[in-house]
């Protein structure tokens, strides 16, 4: 159990650091690609390419040193931009690599676990690490499909118009996150070494996509945890699953209602096997736009190579915004809410929001100020999906408060891998236990412990005296 963190920087700072290599890649490959996706349950028609490496984290620590990684036999160097600690085997690093502002590098550690993800000239690598902590360093296809274009499922639900009438915006003054609640299905969870580290992960790359897109706004995890749902295999089972995800009291899913309530979650995501009839089946989100909270659920596919797809987390969820695929011709909510397209001769890369198969993607919303290897990413009258996000985060983040005070009890931690609840004035928990491996922050004015909470060994409890604020 762990009560209160800090961070020893000197300690960190005196570690031995072999050398400055962050990760090597091993020269002897002794699995194919297959046995390598058996062995890891992976997806094998997923990965373009893969290796072993020697990887150490803990020269992301050292204050004085650019780390150098090894990608396709280039030696190139990170430059940090950000970072956040938590102890030394816990921490999120964020650069860019040689230098260059539009390739970037993010990663991930939770308790030794590691997931990162290279962009590299429109290339995206990410690194896994294997139950046996073994890192890996991935080449993946961009080969997953989503559902929604302009005949899915926001044709049933009308979209509205808000190129000429007035968009009901918040105003985010209390520089609110738009907080995301994670269910994840049995199918999905066996995917993953560690799941926890890999949702963080996933998080920590779509804060950088808002960044590189020019938007002033931050998502955070409010929960993470299992969900006893086996997916619908019959047809296009995503369509299904995704209702039962959204729909309360149609006894699928419906402990994602409190459970957001609890941990006052602005969007809801489904990580589960994505099933379809359309070959990779990437996700769907319930609308495009959803205008109150009840439609902002999205469904992400999970099974791929072990890590949460990051482009199609962003992409979902950007739904949910209000963005568009750039090929699709609808203009509501916005004209200028598509995702970008780029060829001219051998040079072709979309954004985040583009369909085309097998084509490598620039990490950002589409954007007509932002630049990707010296080429424009958007145009202002079509392709602008990071307006839209500007425009509409806020308003999600308005969508469910922190109360003032909030009751804790055993079906509130039931399935809580990660929780972080929030509270104007008190929480209060009784009668409820926290397991092994699972982690709960609670921010509040004042918190009141009952004598029957019991925190397991391996569990992780944060309490932190904050001052919370309504989001506007
Ligand atoms: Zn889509």
């Amino acid at each position: 159990m762990v009560l209160s963190i800090f961070v020893n920087m000197d300690k960190l700072k005196s570690q031995v650091i072999q050398s400055d290599f962050l990760f090597e890649t091993k020269n002897n490959n002794s699995l194919t690609k297959e046995e390598f996706a058996e062995k890891y349950a992976l997806k094998a028609k997923d990965i373009k390419d893969f290796h072993p490496i020697n990887f150490d984290m803990h020269v992301l620590l050292h204050e004085s040193k650019n780390p150098l990684i090894n990608i396709d036999g280039n030696t190139l160097s990170l430059k940090k931009t950000k970072m956040t600690i938590k102890d030394q085997n816990s921490f999120s690093y964020f650069g860019i690599i040689d230098n260059n502002i539009s390739n970037k590098a993010i990663i991930t550690v939770r308790n030794g676990f590691a997931a990162g993800t290279f962009f590299l000239n429109s290339k995206e690598y990410n690194i896994i690490t294997s139950k046996d902590m073994q890192y890996y360093l991935l080449r993946v296809d961009n080969n997953s499909n989503c559902g929604n274009n302009s005949e899915g499922t926001e044709n049933i639900f009308p979209v509205i118009d808000k190129n000429t009438a007035p968009v009901l915006k918040y105003t985010n003054v209390n520089s609110c996150n738009m907080r995301i609640l994670v269910l994840y299905t049995p199918n999905a969870e066996a995917y993953f070494s560690d799941i926890l580290n890999s949702i963080e992960h996933v998080i920590n790359v779509a804060n950088e996509y808002l960044g590189n897109s020019l938007v002033d706004e931050t998502y955070e995890l409010a929960y993470a945890g299992l969900t006893n749902y086996t997916e619908y295999t019959v047809g296009d089972g995503r369509y299904t699953d995704i209702n039962r995800f959204r729909i309360d009291g149609d006894g699928h899913m419906d402990e994602v209602h409190d459970l957001r309530d609890k941990y006052s979650a602005d969007v809801c995501v489904l990580l589960s096997e994505c099933q379809s009839t359309i070959g990779q089946c990437g996700g769907i989100a319930a609308t495009i736009d959803a205008n109150t909270p009840s439609w902002a659920f999205c469904l992400v596919h999970a099974e791929t190579w072990g890590a949460v797809p990051n482009r199609l987390f962003s992409h979902e969820i950007g739904h949910l915004l209000g963005c568009r695929h750039d090929n699709d011709g609808t203009s509501t909510p916005y004209t200028y809410g598509h995702g970008y397209h780029y060829i001219n001769g051998q040079t072709e890369f979309q954004t985040i929001r583009g369909t085309t198969w097998g084509i490598d993607y620039a990490p950002n919303f589409s954007n007509p100020d932002v630049y990707y290897n010296g080429l424009v990413t958007g145009t202002s009258n079509w392709n602008d999906c990071g307006r839209v996000c500007e425009l509409e985060i806020p308003e999600k983040v308005g969508f469910l408060q922190p109360e003032n005070n909030v009751s804790i009890t055993s079906t509130d931690l039931s399935n809580v891998l990660y929780g972080d609840i929030i509270s104007e004035q008190t929480v209060t928990i009784q009668n409820a236990a926290i397991t092994d491996g699972s982690v709960l922050i609670i921010r509040s004015d004042e918190t009141t412990i009952s004598s029957n909470f019991t925190v397991e060994l391996g569990a992780e409890l944060v309490i932190k005296n904050e001052a919370v604020h309504g989001c506007n």
